[in-house]
């Protein structure tokens, strides 16, 4: 995969560019239909794409086969509601300036959108953000992680396959190339760490362009006494473990109130040490957990559990590097506290540490006691318990007795609050919206040969302005009919 360099990345700008015109033309339909078209190539291929995702990754095969799947479901929500979300609409005037008003809405897209990408979802991360980028009308440059750039440009190979217009490219290479996309858009929208999208912000800002980031996160899953233990400690397994723990909304710690903790830790022991890691062969479905995508992700994942050994930390199942490969053998640690970087850094990696908490008090000073607000998860059999608790954690999303269930929830916005992020992505209209500038217009429902509060200003108008406004905008008696006066005359 080549190194694009600025001057290669300016000239794919000019190029979007000039074909985005007849795409926005296109309108929501016809841009609908070409993306159905890249979804049933999505269709015809998934098992080529899925290949490709786990050579670029080293993922388990049950892993690599959801991305082609996701990407299609993301299509098809963006297609169905594309032209209901961009329709321009009446909106209602308020107050007296604006009775003699029309007014209406509508959105225009950017014309050029920069999407940058990290590498744990090869392709699902691309298509998360391209497609309804694409659908708002923008031509898109997408530049995918130089970790695992492969799919994706693929996939983009795949969209002119299947008839889409040159509105969309992949642009490969490393930080370099990202900032260099950062420079020639109109609006970037960033996966990534914390640490990058700071960078990004700090360009965008210079450039007085819109960004939108979705970065790190610490996930804390919550689990209260009268939680199903048996469900929890699956659902802990599951969210800790998916894509080896590389996913921004993995279960990163978990606070078990201390009547169920021994409970929970030897149930979720139990399901931990019989996972089967390893890359499997495509369609063989054996195992549960692949390997980490770069060896310095597998490094920092030793890291965190030997910092976490050394203060004082003990394993259940798990803890160490496999023999060869990228793998970290899926990992319990318990008698973690707050010290250890396990508790605090993001892992992002195929381990699990537990707390023993007293209360639920406690369970929610700690799952807010982070740098990070992305996502959490509250555990208990009393739904209106549960509640309190998720209201009360200071993050983008809260699932009750699932864990990453908001994941695929489209209609609703996905973001981080704190160091996670700034902006939102899906939810509804606004995942759409994001891409676009509003565009307000004012029209006269009826036509005067001038306004009262044109030139010339006089006292006998500006005093008949002052006393309607006065009337109009008033709460009381006193006030409306000027006995209690400001003093401005
Ligand atoms: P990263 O920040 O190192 O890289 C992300 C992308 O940014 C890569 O494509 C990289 O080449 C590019 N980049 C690096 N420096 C740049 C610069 N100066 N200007 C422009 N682009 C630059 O992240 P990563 O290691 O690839 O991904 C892992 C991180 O992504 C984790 O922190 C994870 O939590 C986060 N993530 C967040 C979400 C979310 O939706 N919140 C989803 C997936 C991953």
């Amino acid at each position: 995969m080549p190194n694009l360099g600025p001057d290669h990345v300016k000239h794919l700008a000019t190029e979007l560019r000039e074909a985005q015109p007849a795409w926005e033309e296109a309108g929501p339909d016809g841009r609908a239909r070409v993306l159905l078209a890249w979804a049933d190539w999505f269709l015809d291929n998934d098992r080529k794409l899925a290949e490709m995702v786990q050579s670029e990754s080293g993922k388990a095969w049950a892993d690599a086969t959801m991305e082609p799947a996701v990407s299609v479901e993301v299509i098809n929500y963006y297609a169905k509601h594309a032209r209901e979300f961009l329709a321009p609409r009446r909106v209602r005037p308020h107050g007296p300036v604006g009775a003699t008003k029309r007014l209406a809405l509508r959105h225009r897209p950017y014309q050029l959108v920069g999407i940058i990408t990290p590498w744990n979802g090869p392709l699902g991360a691309p298509v998360f953000d391209v497609v309804p980028a694409l659908m708002a009308g923008a031509a898109v440059i997408c530049k995918p992680s130089e970790v695992a750039p492969i799919t994706w440009t693929e996939a983009v190979r795949g969209w002119r396959e299947a008839g889409g217009p040159p509105v969309l490219v992949s642009a490969t290479g490393d930080g370099a190339t990202g900032a260099a996309v950062v420079d020639v858009v109109d609006m970037v929208m960033f996966t990534g760490s914390t640490r990058t999208g700071r960078k990004i912000a700090a360009r965008a800002g210079e450039r007085l362009i819109p960004c939108s980031l979705e970065l790190g996160g610490k996930d804390a899953m919550i689990v209260l006494a009268d939680a199903d233990i048996e469900r929890a400690a699956s659902a802990a397994s599951w969210g800790g473990m998916m894509n080896s723990g590389q996913l921004c909304i993995s279960v990163e710690r978990v606070y078990v109130e201390e009547q169920v903790y021994d409970a929970f830790v030897t149930a979720v022991t139990d399901k931990v040490a019989t996972l089967r890691q390893g890359t499997d062969a495509p369609g063989a479905f054996v195992c549960e957990v692949g390997a980490m995508a770069t060896s310095a992700q597998l490094d920092l994942v030793e890291r965190h559990v030997d910092d976490a050994l050394s203060k004082g930390a003990k394993l259940t199942t798990g803890g160490h590097r496999a023999a060869a490969g990228l793998y970290f053998e899926p990992t319990v640690l318990v008698d973690v506290d707050h010290t250890m970087a396990c508790m605090r850094e993001e892992t992002f990696g195929p381990t699990l540490p537990v707390m023993r908490v007293r209360d639920e008090d406690e369970a929610i000073r700690l799952a807010n006691d982070s740098t990070y607000g992305l996502s959490a998860s509250v555990w208990s059999g009393d739904p209106l318990r549960a509640r309190k608790v998720a209201e009360q954690i200071q993050a983008g999303a809260v699932n009750i007795n699932n864990v990453l269930a908001n994941l695929f929830q489209f209609t609703l916005p996905q973001g981080g609050w704190k160091e996670s992020g700034v902006g939102y992505r899906f939810g509804g209209a606004s995942g759409i919206l994001k891409y676009c500038h509003p565009q307000a217009l004012v029209s006269e429902r009826v036509s005067l040969r001038s306004e009262p509060y044109w030139f010339p200003v006089s006292p006998r108008k500006s005093g008949a302005i002052g006393r309607a406004s006065r009337l109009l905008g008033a709460h009381d008696w006193k006030r409306r009919l000027g006995l209690r006066s400001g003093g401005h005359g």
